[in-house]
């Protein structure tokens, strides 16, 4: 998506070899007309594979996540991090090592929300090891829906996230795909 390459070139900041900063238009302030815009390419890509919710994991998917699921008219679904007083007992779980974060962390989905009967398409801003994602498919798995494959904003290719994905035969549409970075210079796939 050119227009997103553009903006990442513009306004990335590259903190390392391996981090990228989006927070003046993805992650932080956001861009509404660029995640819309997203959103609709998300939709056109899984078009035709019949989604009936679009799932990602809170916080930074949420966005995209909306974005993707009001231009396919279908609800989505936000895992949490954090177990609440609302949650019920009888949810999905996974659990996810965050490479940013460096720690491990549980997410979990409500039963109610994904049945067999589902076909879920899974958005994140960023594939980077492909934890996050691999989580979520876990979840997916957990449900008996069927997963259409994943969108992703972001893919840093010269992580494993890609190759984790794809040994699991899960589609990936990624957006930009940084087949290197370092500070001061990028190059898309
Ligand atoms: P994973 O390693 O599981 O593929 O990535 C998990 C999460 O870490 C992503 O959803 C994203 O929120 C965050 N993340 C991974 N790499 C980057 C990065 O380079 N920049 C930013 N801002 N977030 C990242």
């Amino acid at each position: 998506m050119k227009r997103l390459q553009d903006k990442i070139r513009q306004e990335g900041l590259i903190l390392s070899d391996k981090v990228l900063k989006v927070d003046s238009f993805l992650n932080h302030q956001v861009d509404t007309e660029l995640v819309l815009a997203i959103g609709e390419e998300f939709a056109a890509a899984f078009a035709g594979d019949g989604i009936t919710k679009v799932l990602t994991i809170e916080a930074s998917g949420i966005q995209f996540a909306m974005a993707t699921a009001i231009a396919l008219k279908v609800p989505f679904i936000y895992a949490k991090k954090k177990k609440t007083l609302t949650q019920g007992a009888h949810v999905y779980a996974a659990d996810v090592y965050s490479f940013t974060k460096e720690e491990a962390y549980r997410v979990t989905v409500d039963q109610s929300f994904l049945t067999p009967e589902d076909t879920v398409l899974i958005v994140d801003d960023f594939l980077a090891t492909g934890a996050a994602l691999v989580g979520l498919a876990d979840i997916v798995a957990q449900s008996g829906a069927s997963l259409a494959g994943v969108g992703c904003v972001i893919e840093k290719s010269f992580q494993e996230g890609r190759s984790l994905l794809e040994q699991r035969s899960i589609r990936i549409v990624s957006l930009a795909r940084i087949a290197s970075m370092s500070p001061g210079r990028i190059s898309f796939a």
